[in-house]
């Protein structure tokens, strides 16, 4: 016999970077997988709605072709060349980057927050 699994539904937060800064509510059907993600009933902002990106989300995060680690661009853009570099690798790539455009055009470069 089937038996439907129902999630449990947890309160979130929207990780990206975007001023809506919205309040989501996530279905969780064990701790590895995810279900719909909605906007929180009981916020006046979302009032269960989301932004399509992110209504999505459980469809990208378990997507069999997802990034599961970070690459590292070889060729020109474009060309599809791409090596697989250690997470720390990738940390200090993008903080030495950051640290450079910071120190040429200023904090906004890295951080637009208004
Ligand atoms: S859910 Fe969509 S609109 Fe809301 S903060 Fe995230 S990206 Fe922005």
């Amino acid at each position: 016999m089937n038996q439907t699994v129902r999630p449990r539904i947890a309160a979130s937060a929207c990780p990206h970077d975007c001023p809506s800064t919205c309040a989501l509510e996530v279905e969780i059907f064990c701790e590895r997988t995810i279900g719909r993600v909605r906007g929180a009933e009981d916020n006046a902002y979302t009032a269960g709605v989301i932004c399509a990106k992110v209504a999505r989300y459980a469809e990208r995060v378990h997507h069999p072709d997802r990034l599961m680690r970070p690459l590292r661009r070889t060729g020109p853009k474009g060309s599809g060349q791409f090596v697989p570099v250690s997470w720390d690798d990738a940390l200090d790539i993008v903080t030495e980057a950051f640290m450079r455009a910071e120190q040429a055009h200023g904090s906004e470069a890295v951080w637009p927050y208004y």
